[in-house]
């Protein structure tokens, strides 16, 4: 069965998974597009998707018989609504992270999707599709014994100016907030926020680095720096010392040389290059359970968890050096 896809929101990451569907990836076509800025819509249907239909607004394409099963690629804000308008419709909905830009809107999410009785959200957390990650959990779960601590960077060259302290939680960290419950299987129980000396190029408004503590419910301590302004490239960076032994996430594949009188390893630079490889992965498996009318992977629960958790980290910010606890719900049978 081909699965008949509408997208909401055509800009970076809604045009690139368009080229996904249409050119790389099995079981999906476009057939339906909208933004708010239509010619955005239309220069992907010109460029990727010609047989489609362009929408005035993402509810009407949501509603359209044409359409299967939705993509959210709008910004963050949007996501609710058409999210909640695609349960309320009956149909498997792939949406960017953030699932919704606050906690209270994701648990409208979770409850919408509890009440319908089936799965229809998948969470673009797309690091749980990474090689990378797989290999790590793999060695984490069955041979470096129960894990202690994880020691964790997520590095980036450089941000732009609107690029605001929390933003290092909710653009940045949000990525290792649900890849490490994840990888441990575990649950945060509090977070904390250290700041070194500000960073030589990092501007006014931003406190760049800082370090995350989080604290989960098996005891297990994570620290992540965050470094926005490294310069030195885009580097994410993952270590989990278990009972038995230690396990470190891969680096990206590269070609070593010897050049210089230096022994030289590229480092990349763009974020989109680094995950590119998962994103094939995320959306396939959309496209597999979307058949069904189902969805699976990342769900509506593990983005209301990452919400809760982002805003402990951002109230830890605040608080620097304070530990914030993170209580969670009950997590509801759809989701065990
Ligand atoms: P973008 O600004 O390039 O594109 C967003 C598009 O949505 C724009 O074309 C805009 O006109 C449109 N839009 C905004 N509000 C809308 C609305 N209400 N209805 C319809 N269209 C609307 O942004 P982007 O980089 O593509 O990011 C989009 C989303 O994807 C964000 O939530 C972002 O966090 C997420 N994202 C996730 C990853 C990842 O690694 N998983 C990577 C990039 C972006």
């Amino acid at each position: 069965m081909t699965v008949r896809i509408g997208i909401i929101g055509t800009g970076a990451i809604g045009r690139d998974h368009a080229r996904r569907i249409e050119q790389v990836l099995a079981g999906g076509k476009i057939v339906a597009l909208t933004d708010v800025n239509r010619e955005s819509a239309e220069a992907v249907r010109a460029d990727i998707a010609p047989d489609a239909e362009i929408f005035q607004t993402g509810e009407e394409l949501i509603a359209s018989p044409l359409v299967d099963a939705v993509l959210v690629t709008s910004w963050g804000a949007s996501h609710e609504q058409y999210v909640l308008a695609a349960i309320a419709a009956g149909k498997p909905c792939f949406c960017e992270k953030p699932l919704a830009t606050t906690a209270d809107g994701a648990r409208r999410i979770v409850d919408a999707e509890v009440a319908h009785g089936r799965r229809l959200v998948q969470v673009g957390f797309m690091r749980r599709y990474d090689a990378g990650y797989i290999a790590l959990k793999e060695a984490v779960t069955s041979r470096t014994g129960a894990p202690i601590m994880v020691h964790a960077a997520h590095r980036n060259p450089t941000v732009p100016q609107h690029y605001l302290t929390p933003m290092a939680i909710h653009d940045t960290l949000i990525h290792e907030i649900d890849v490490f419950r994840w990888l441990l299987d575990d649950d945060y129980v509090s977070a904390r926020v250290i700041f070194p000396r500000r960073a030589a190029r990092s501007h006014g408004k931003l406190r760049d680095p800082q370090v995350v503590l989080l604290e989960t419910a098996k005891g297990v301590v994570i620290d992540v720096e965050i470094f926005v302004n490294c310069h030195y490239g885009y580097d994410i960076q993952c270590e989990v010392v278990g009972e038995d032994g230690i396990a470190r996430l891969p680096e990206p594949m590269a070609v070593q040389m010897r050049l210089n009188a230096s022994l030289q390893n590229p480092i990349l630079t763009d974020w989109k290059d680094r995950f590119i490889a998962s994103y094939d992965v995320e959306l396939q498996d959309f496209l597999k359970a979307a058949a069904q009318g189902t969805a699976t992977g990342p769900t509506c629960w593990d983005g209301y968890v990452a919400a809760i958790t982002s805003d402990a980290c951002v109230t830890a910010q605040e608080r620097e050096g304070e530990a914030v606890a993170i209580t969670l719900p009950s997590r509801p049978a759809l989701y065990s």
